[in-house]
């Protein structure tokens, strides 16, 4: 089963005065750590699985967040409803991992370059959303927001129009998933975020400082430092603490163990 920190309270986010109260604070640092965070109606558990890959349970259905690295990673989750998938790098987009794991129930979104490249059978169960476009997924509106690289020697990973981040809103609760992207001024404007995940690894996304001078402008309630392979989120964390964003940074196990 899976270790559940739980946090109650979180419902209170719809009034814009969310407090978070920690009730449950697990030891154990596990690869399967799970965070549960109220929502209007029940809860929405988030399992952390590797790098950029992370499971949301939620009233509306089971999310996938870029499920890649095998079906054996996901045997111990509920299958996906909805998977989301950011762009076509192979840290976030895997076809065989996708077929393995999808159910005549799941539907996906992806940007227009991963649609392109997946297998015939998923294509009709998948909808391409470009930057700025919205598609319904388990009764929610899900937007693409841009994901780019600003910064010049890194535009080749990156360039600008091409792949997503995406924003929705499940039972009350707001949440971004960055995708590999820097700081750019899409994420900055955005404003009542209950629970953002952040990239933060060079030279494919931002580092430490730009990731918190983000958060200093969109002050999510929870963000999640992920995909952060060869940076340091302890690093980020102070970096966020120094800031009145009065964010609470939530590490999960994406690499194996809680930190
Ligand atoms: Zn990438
Ligand atoms: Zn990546």
């Amino acid at each position: 089963m899976f270790t559940r920190r739980s946090f109650l309270g979180y419902g209170a986010a719809l009034t814009g005065a969310a407090v978070l109260h920690p009730v449950v604070a697990a030891a154990e640092s596990h690869s399967t750590m799970s965070d549960v965070f109220k929502s209007a109606n029940g809860e929405v558990v988030i399992h952390p699985v590797s790098h950029a890959s992370f499971v949301m349970e939620t009233p509306n259905g089971v999310i996938y967040a870029d499920p890649v690295g095998g079906a054996a990673l996901y045997e111990a989750f509920p299958a996906p409803e909805l998977i989301l998938i950011t762009h076509h790098h192979g840290d976030h987009f895997d076809p065989e991992t996708l077929s393995a794991i999808n159910t005549e129930a799941t539907r996906l979104i992806a940007n227009p370059t991963v649609f392109d490249q997946l297998p015939e059978a998923l294509k009709s169960k998948t909808i391409s959303l470009s930057n700025g476009d919205s598609g319904e997924g388990l009764d929610m509106q899900i937007e693409a927001i841009p994901a780019y690289n600003l910064t010049e020697e890194r535009l080749q990973y990156h360039p600008k129009g091409r792949d997503n981040g995406y924003l929705f809103n499940v039972d009350g609760l707001r949440v971004y998933i960055a995708g590999d992207t820097e700081a750019i001024p899409e994420m900055r404007a955005l404003d009542n975020v209950d629970i953002a995940f952040l990239p933060m690894n060079l030279p494919y996304t931002m580092d430490e400082k730009q990731a918190s001078s983000a958060v200093e402008d969109f002050a999510p309630k929870v963000v999640y430092p992920y995909h952060y392979k060869g940076s340091d989120p302890e690093l980020f964390a102070q970096l966020v603490a120094e800031t009145d964003a009065g964010s609470d940074v939530r590490m999960g196990a994406w690499y194996g163990s809680s930190t």
